[in-house]
This record gives C-alpha cells, sequence and structure tokens, in this order.
C-alpha cells in the first residue's frame, strides 16, 4: 500500500466559534479546525487502496490511523454522484486527523456517477443494491462491500442531499439524520440544529429518525450485518447555497465522529 503525503492543513477554522461557544461542551466548528491540522497528537499513519482495480468503477479509499487506539469509522461520499455536499467534505475529510481510531473514507463511491454529474452510475442506483441477506446486487456494490468488510467499521456515515425538506415536500427527505438503532441520531441532530442550522432558517432544522434496517440501502447493511453504529446524512438543496450544505454536512460529521470517540475536545 501507498503511503499518501500528509497535507499540512492551512485551513480556515470553520463554523460557530460565535457568540455563546464559551457555555456549549463541545464546538464542533472548532474540532473540525483541530482535526484539519495534523501537527497535534503524533504522527497518523495514512494509507490510500484502490478498490475495484481494472475494472470501469475503479476508486480510491483514504485511511488515517490515529497513534491512539479506537474504534474504526468509514465515511462514503458520492455513493449518490450528483450530491456535491458529500463529495466536497469526504475529500476534505482525508486529510482530517483523528484524536484516536482509524478514520476510512471513500470520497467517490460510485466514481463513474461522480464523473457524470449524475445521482446514479452504470449499474444503477447503488443506495438500493445491500437487500437484506442477499448479497450485493451488482458489480460496484459487491467492491464496495469488500473493502467496508475488510475494514469492518464500528461506525458508518453515509453523505446524501435531497431536493426538499422531509415533511413538507412530499417524496423529500432534507434536513434529516437517518439512524440505526442504538445509534445516537436525536443528539446528533439536536448538534446540528444547536450549530450548524441559522435562526430564520427554521424549517432546515434537521429531524432524526431511527430506522429499521429492512431496506436495501448500504447504512441498512453496514448495520445488519457488522452491527456498526450507522448513519444516513441528508441536507437539502431547497434554498441552500453549495456552501451552507457543506458545513451542515461538515459538522454532521464532526459530530459522528466526535459522538463515537475519534474527535475530542483538547484541553478541556
Ligand atoms: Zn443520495
Amino acid at each position: 500500500m501507498r503511503r499518501r503525503r500528509i497535507l499540512a492543513a492551512g485551513g480556515v477554522l470553520v463554523g460557530a466559534a460565535a457568540a455563546g461557544a464559551a457555555s456549549r461542551p463541545v464546538d464542533h466548528g472548532e474540532l473540525v479546525g483541530r482535526a484539519r491540522d495534523s501537527s497535534e497528537g503524533g504522527a497518523p499513519e495514512t494509507n490510500t487502496e484502490t478498490l475495484l482495480s481494472d475494472t470501469v468503477h475503479e476508486t480510491t479509499l483514504y485511511e488515517v490511523d490515529a497513534p491512539a487506539d479506537g474504534p474504526t469509522a468509514m465515511i462514503f461520499g458520492g455513493v449518490h454522484g450528483d450530491e456535491y455536499n458529500g463529495i466536497d467534505v469526504a475529500r476534505e475529510v482525508i486529510d482530517w486527523t483523528p484524536d484516536a481510531g482509524t478514520l476510512v473514507t471513500i470520497p467517490e463511491t460510485d466514481r463513474i456517477a461522480v464523473e457524470n454529474d449524475e445521482r446514479e452510475g452504470l449499474d444503477g442506483d447503488l443506495n438500493r443494491h445491500f437487500p437484506a441477506e442477499e448479497g450485493p446486487a451488482s458489480e460496484l456494490a459487491t467492491g464496495i462491500w469488500d473493502a467496508v468488510e475488510r475494514h469492518d467499521p464500528d461506525v458508518v456515515l453515509d453523505l446524501h442531499r435531497s431536493l426538499g425538506v422531509y415533511g413538507v415536500h412530499q417524496e423529500y427527505v432534507g434536513q434529516a439524520l437517518f439512524y440505526s438503532p442504538g445509534a445516537d441520531g436525536e443528539s446528533i441532530a439536536a448538534t446540528l440544529n444547536d450549530e450548524a442550522v441559522p435562526w430564520y432558517l427554521p424549517m432546515h432544522r434537521f429531524v432524526a429518525h431511527e430506522s429499521h434496517l429492512s431496506g436495501p440501502l448500504l447504512f441498512h447493511e453496514t448495520a445488519r450485518e457488522l452491527g456498526a453504529a450507522s448513519y444516513l446524512f441528508e441536507t437539502t438543496n431547497f434554498l441552500l447555497d453549495r456552501e451552507a450544505k457543506n458545513e451542515m454536512t461538515r459538522i454532521a460529521t464532526a459530530a459522528v465522529l466526535e459522538r463515537h470517540g475519534l474527535l475530542e475536545t483538547g484541553g478541556q
């Protein structure tokens, strides 16, 4: 496995460092800033893997191991190729340094769909290819699932974007966090509402939904088969520009990683 160069993050500290931050136990914008600064806590070990090599679906997996032991989290972007928030943020996350554990990211899970800027790639809708007790339903799904089983994550976050808002626009599921039984969707949705949703967008407050796991979605399968605490995040195109969607996605990612012990607040 090839070693990936660690980029020193010249990044901007994003997010909710404004009024009231001192009263909060965790500021996830600050956590993102710290995760981007790989100078703390010793050098992580990084690896990349080429998945589905020699197929049209070839895509790259990035792994960052913190010196401290901890859980393994897998982050997926681009399961749907036109949902930029997940792709953009997953591409950032490959340069984040966890405080503990292992952070595994696939930014362009359906790479053909990402390149074509379309929801579905050559094999159709990847997020319907993990039916219960049947095994993966396509070549792409099989290759992705092989990687999932090898890394055996404790935590899974699949990043998506809808067109509308759950409960407002029929059939749309934006501004929602779906989670497997036992995962902590409620507190992570509360964090998003506290830190990432502006007061003037009350319709955009996130709702958490526990999922029954009977469906064919990737996060269903990771919970069913591996017992991973699994989340599916959905922001929305409705009234949100690209950076607004990305910021909500970034805070959701930091909140999941903090809740499951990969990111920690420093010196508190
Ligand atoms: Zn999607």
